[in-house]
């Protein structure tokens, strides 16, 4: 039982609900552009309630996969469902329910958020007065932005801007989010700001977020998927798939004159200067490589790199497939 704020016909309430569970399922999603590029290939996913991290390197298919869940562009092929809705078949009941920030946020327009935030809540049907400022109080509190409510939101920085974005998305009470790459081109200070932000609503509705930033993932997330083009490689809890790594991390020093063969012969997941000015390398074997390696630890971007090299198959082995 939680504490949660609901938006019904207009009116605002504050009532100790059972939160229920809901399920995403994506089935053999495909998109291709009309320029050839295959941006989704066969895609399969299942997302439960909680903090859905999609990892992917820039050109993964992540955007195009928000969007397609979001009703906003169609797939050529494939299925989505969250719990009974038929999301391609009838979009409107997805739209009633979700909440997307976009990449690109809009325009800001030279009014203040206070302002902005109660116009937009007329839009959305709150006719009430006093329930429309509950809301936006509501909404403003949680997104950390109660002291910069007279500003303007075109003055904002981005991540203001970007939890300003939540702030009006969460008007609508949305049970699913979606917000795409929300922390590109953040500094650290504000990056952790929104994400603390993420982090309090991902309590209250299923959030998916998507990123080429691992920290993101580790910091944030109950469940996690690696995409890369346009396929899942690798989807489960950030806790158990880092277990994936144990005994299959290998560490040694090279002169860096000698990079280029053990590139040839090994799976290198990273190298790094060491201040004897050699390199250190972070090798993927399921055995020792040979003279030289250490047992080492791995780490979720170890774990990523691997897992977007063609050469292995990191975690297939635990892959559970989702509804096909
Ligand atoms: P990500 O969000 O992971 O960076 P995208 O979904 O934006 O990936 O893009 C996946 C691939 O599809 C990329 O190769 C991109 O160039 C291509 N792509 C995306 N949108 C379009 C479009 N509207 N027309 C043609 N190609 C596109």
């Amino acid at each position: 039982m939680r504490n949660y704020v609901a938006v019904t016909n207009g009116k605002i309430s504050t009532s100790f609900i059972k939160l229920t569970s809901m399920s995403l399922t994506i089935s053999h999603l495909n998109k291709r552009y009309s320029n050839g590029v295959q941006a989704l290939d066969d895609l399969c996913l299942t997302i439960e309630t909680g903090m859905f991290g999609l990892l992917g390197p820039n050109g993964a298919g992540k955007s195009t996969l928000m969007r397609t869940i979001a009703t906003l562009q169609e797939p050529d092929s494939g299925n989505i469902n969250l719990d009974e809705i038929d999301v391609l078949a009838e979009p409107m009941l997805l739209r009633r329910t979700l909440g997307y920030l976009p990449q690109e946020f809009g325009v800001f327009p030279r009014q203040s958020a206070d302002d902005l935030l109660n116009y937009l809540s007329i839009l959305k049907g709150v006719k009430d007065r006093a329930q429309r400022k509950d809301l936006i109080n509501y909404v403003l509190d949680l997104t950390n932005l109660t002291a910069d409510r007279k500003k303007h939101v075109s003055s904002y920085s981005g991540g203001m801007r970007q939890r300003f974005g939540i702030a009006q998305l969460l008007l609508n009470n949305p049970r699913l989010i979606i917000v795409d790459e929300p922390t590109a081109g953040l500094d650290p200070a504000e990056r952790n700001r929104f994400l603390n932000v993420l982090r309090s609503i991902g309590t209250k509705s299923t959030v998916i977020f998507s990123t080429h930033i691992v920290e993101d993932i580790t910091d944030l997330c109950t469940d996690m998927a690696i995409i890369n083009k346009g396929r899942l490689v690798l989807q489960g809890k950030p806790s158990s798939v880092s277990k994936l790594l144990i005994g299959k991390i290998w560490i040694c020093e090279i002169e860096e004159v000698e990079l280029a063969t053990y590139k040839e012969n090994h799976v290198i997941l990273s190298s790094n200067y060491t201040s004897s000015n050699k390199l250190q390398l972070k090798v993927y074997s399921n055995s020792s490589p040979g003279e030289g390696f250490r047992k080492g630890e791995g780490t979720m971007e170890d774990l990523y790199f691997g897992a977007l090299d063609d050469r292995i198959e990191i975690g297939l082995e635990h892959y559970s497939s989702p509804v096909l």
